[in-house]
């Protein structure tokens, strides 16, 4: 049935900006936050501060969950454990899928019911309709509480393995803090060369929206597993990434970065691979004895 009341454990500025959102779309919200003070703006906006975990729990059937992993969960939920039964969890923290599978299982063992979410905004993303938000689990839960995750962001439910909204997520991270090193690693060598960032910047945003394509045109390929070097040649990435490695030190800049991938080009090389794509490099990724 439609809920209008919910529960926000967790009031970071994640779980600050969730709280807010549900108060503007006319819900009653019960908060509650180790740190107990983070409540008090939430309070004059009209959410009522549990004292207790307990009487947090105790407040609704569903309870969000906004905590910097997993183990925050155990450590609030574990001395309520008995207050869990019939609940629904969204947990909206993130963490890797093994955790939100574990989770899924811990809950469900104490009666409640877990719905993993991996949120694609930051916080000011909270309570637009464009954000989106992973979902993964129960299909049925997932579409009883739709309505009101709605209120936080779009839904993009991924299906009933508790894992996937995290593995989603992660996925997603892999590409966001590589990509934002590489502009930050670029940046950093055009600045010791006396271009700034904000000079740089055109440029910078020029290369990334470029990216898709590339993406695009490659994804075919790697989904068959050819890796045809009639368009790029290992061996031409090679001496690419080696001209970038020495232009950074050039410009006295640090090499941990380019040489990482450089190091992942000649591990393909040493392969055999000289004639093949780049995209050949997945392999070597594939093939990890860490
Ligand atoms: P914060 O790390 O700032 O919020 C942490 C919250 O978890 C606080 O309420 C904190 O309580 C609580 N917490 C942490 N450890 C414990 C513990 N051991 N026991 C009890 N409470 C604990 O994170 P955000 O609000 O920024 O984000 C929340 C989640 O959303 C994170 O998983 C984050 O990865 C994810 N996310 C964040 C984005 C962002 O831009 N901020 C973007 C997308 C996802 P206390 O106040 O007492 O410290």
């Amino acid at each position: 049935g439609k809920c209008k009341s919910v529960t926000v454990i967790g009031l970071g500025p994640m779980g600050q900006a969730m709280a807010t959102a549900f108060l503007e779309h006319g819900y009653k919200v019960t908060v509650w936050n180790r740190t107990s003070s983070k409540a008090d703006e939430l309070v004059t906006k009209g959410a009522v501060k549990a004292s207790t975990v307990h009487e947090a729990l105790a407040a609704n059937k569903l309870v969000v969950l906004s905590l910097t992993d997993y183990d925050a969960m155990y450590t609030i939920l574990e001395p309520a454990s008995e207050n869990l039964s019939g609940k629904v969890l969204v947990n909206l923290s993130s963490d890797t899928p093994k955790k939100a599978r574990e989770a899924a299982k811990w809950l469900a063992n104490r009666g409640a019911r877990h719905l993993t979410g991996g949120v694609q905004v930051p916080p000011s993303g909270i309570g637009k309709p464009e954000s989106s938000t992973y979902y993964s689990g129960s299909e049925e839960l997932f579409e009883a509480n739709k309505e009101t995750l709605e209120v936080l962001t779009g839904t993009d439910y991924r299906g009933e393995d508790p894992g996937l909204a995290a593995l989603y997520y992660q996925i997603q991270m892999d590409m966001f803090w590589t990509a934002m090193l590489s502009y930050l690693h670029a940046t950093a060598v055009a600045q010791a060369n006396g271009i700034t960032a904000e000079q740089f910047l055109p440029y910078a945003a020029e290369t990334m929206s470029s990216l898709p394509k590339f993406i695009e045109f490659y994804t075919p390929r790697i989904n068959s597993g050819e890796y045809l070097g009639d368009v790029d040649r290992l061996a031409m990435g090679l001496a690419s990434v080696e001209h970038v490695v020495h232009t950074t030190q050039d410009a006295g800049i640090d090499i941990t970065l380019p040489t990482a991938v450089l190091e992942v080009f000649r591990r393909s090389m040493e392969n055999g691979h000289a004639g093949n794509s780049f995209t050949s490099l997945i392999e070597i990724f594939k093939k990890s004895d860490i």
